[in-house]
């Protein structure tokens, strides 16, 4: 396995003398072990795939994942082997990554809203040897199996005697599984920290998706980090957590390690995540803290305005994955009295890269300078470090005007792709930086604000849709000379594609005959939501599409149906 690293920083520049201290390992497994011995009673509730509630301890957990662990061995799986889940965010995922990052396993992490292409291609690329999957996506995979040769079985996450009729390969219980397992305690292995834990793949920009890969020490670490203060998680013995974050983005911003780190509460959502269900849950768990991207809030405050709902336990709001709009902040602020916390991350970040957790000198602030303060990305956490440069590469002064290519670096911060040179040279710079792909600025008081993607993604619902892909798919319609797609502002979804196309002379080809040539090719949501036929579009000296003066020639537009 050849694996690319831009850079070793691990190794010191010179001896020096050491210290005396133990040298224990940084693993997962640290993590639930330390649960069960100091937050045992803490509960854990999910909303079911299958509807009802589950409602157990991480004692109780602790026990499951100790039965799976054995489960893995009879499921002849070789050290570092990687193990796929396609689920959603319940108790069964939990223990799952527990489990199999534990063992000495890797837990990757299948987004299922992936177009099949991109499934099959990142299943293959991981070389999954066995796919845990919710009944929901039983189907999907059905489809898929025969072009995933090296997976050797699936093991459905449902309860005993509850098996859907399926011709998947190998097709096991997991509740069958965990009972053949047998009771007691498991012997974690012990090994080296920087053994990989856990992939997740980012399918940010055109081509294929790309793997992180990342560690029990980076993960262990990033964990920590969300256990303090000012992190934007800030977990502590007394939080109860409702992340409204899939496991399969970035594992739910971290959320199922920390909690058990810090004793929190977990409560989680399963797929059911429109805003009347997530009210419920806020409600009857008395959630105090909860995590997600704008979408999700969206469904949250139409619902509260509809039924006059308010949100008595909520304390912090985290909101990330996308910039949320001001009049968001302001409501959950205004009306409800939440404070929201904004912060910044990616998957090549574990995810967390920035915290909008406020200082000293801005907590006092008020009105607009708050919102101010509040709008940008925040400020990066220990750990993080960030600069912005020119398009030569040098570095831009903290002034809050300069505005460059974020680069970052730190111990939870990808090194290399997995198994991608091409895409790792792209990525980092010649000192072993990771180049972002967003542009921002940076404040004298040290906030980032992150003006745009440099690679003009449009991101809908916390999910990417790639551009330059709906421009090829279009361009499959021989009626279209040209098409260019372009993110425009959404209320529900944050942004949504608006394809922009130029029809080939005489032709009076429409938006629907467009549309039906791309649903063949990509999934629904990323069909675009209008098509706009013009005479011409704008290119740049080099001859691409200039994506700049179409968003300023498109400023004004506003979606037909809103
Ligand atoms: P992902 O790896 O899918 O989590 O996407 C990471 C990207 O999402 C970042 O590079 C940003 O472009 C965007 N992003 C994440 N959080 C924010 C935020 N708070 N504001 C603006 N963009 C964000």
């Amino acid at each position: 396995m050849s694996q690319e690293v831009s850079q070793d920083m691990s190794q010191p520049t010179e001896s020096a003398l050491q210290g005396l201290m133990m040298d224990v390992p940084l693993l997962t497994s640290m993590i639930m072990k330390h649960a069960i011995a100091w937050h045992g009673d803490v509960e854990v509730v999910t909303h079911r795939v299958e509807g009802d509630m589950h409602r157990y301890t991480y004692a109780d957990a602790y026990k499951r994942i100790c039965r799976l662990a054995r489960a893995l061995e009879g499921l002849g799986l070789m050290p570092g082997d990687r193990v796929g889940t396609m689920a959603w965010t319940t108790h069964r995922h939990v223990e799952l990554y527990f489990a199999i990052g534990g063992t000495g396993h890797v837990v990757h992490t299948v987004n299922p809203r992936l177009f099949p292409d991109q499934i099959t291609y990142i299943v293959n690329h991981a070389d999954d040897r066995v796919i845990f999957l919710d009944t929901t996506f039983v189907p999907l995979m059905e489809d898929l199996q025969d072009r995933c040769p090296n997976v050797k079985c699936f093991v459905i996450l449902c309860d005993s005697g509850a098996m859907p009729e399926t011709s998947l390969r190998g097709a096991k219980c997991y509740e069958d599984l965990l009972q053949a397992a047998g009771e007691g305690d498991y012997d974690w292995p012990q090994f080296d920290e920087k053994t990989a834990a856990a992939l997740c793949y980012t399918s940010g920009t055109t081509g294929n998706p790309k793997g992180v890969l990342y560690s029990h020490r980076s993960m262990t670490l990033h964990t920590m980090s969300a256990c303090t203060g000012d992190h934007p998680l800030g977990l502590t013995s007394r939080t109860v957590i409702l992340p409204a974050v899939s496991m399969f983005h970035v594992h739910g911003w971290g959320v199922p390690y920390a909690a058990p780190m810090s004793g929190a509460k977990m409560v989680l959502p399963g797929p059911h995540m429109e805003g009347p269900d997530l009210c419920r849950l806020l409600d009857e768990e008395k959630v105090n803290y909860t995590a997600g991207v704008p979408t999700v809030w969206i469904g949250v405050l139409e619902h509260l305005e509809k039924t006059g709902g308010k949100l008595p336990y909520l304390k912090i709001m985290n909101i990330g994955g996308s910039a949320p709009p001001l009049a968001m902040i302001k409501a959950f602020e205004e009306d409800y009295g939440v404070p929201v916390v904004h912060a910044w991350g990616m998957t090549e970040m574990s995810p967390v890269g920035t915290t909008g957790r406020l200082r000293a000198r801005h907590a006092e602030l008020e009105g607009e300078d708050m919102y101010r303060v509040k709008l940008t990305q925040g400020r990066p956490i220990f750990g993080i470090e960030v600069k912005i440069v020119d398009d030569a590469g040098k570095a831009l002064p903290h002034d809050g005007e300069a505005v460059g290519q974020m680069y970052v670096r730190g111990p939870w911060v990808a090194a290399a792709y997995f198994n991608d040179a091409a895409a790792t040279e792209a990525a980092f710079d010649a000192d072993g930086w990771f180049g972002t792909g967003d542009v921002a600025s940076i404040t004298p008081d040290g906030l980032v604000r992150i003006s745009d993607r440099s690679k003009d993604l449009i991101k809908s619902g916390g999910e990417w849709i790639s551009s330059i892909d709906l421009e090829n798919h279009a361009m499959a319609h021989p009626d279209v000379v040209e098409a260019a797609a372009i993110a425009i502002p959404h209320p529900k979804w944050e942004e949504r594609p608006l394809l922009i196309v130029v029809r080939r002379e005489g032709s009076d080809v429409g938006a629907r005959e467009i549309r039906n040539v791309m649903a063949d090719r990509v999934v629904k949501w990323w069909l675009p939501d209008d098509v706009v036929f013009v005479d011409e579009i704008p290119h740049t000296a080099t001859g691409k599409i200039s994506k700049k003066d179409l968003r300023q020639q498109f400023a004004d537009y506003r979606w037909p149906d809103i």
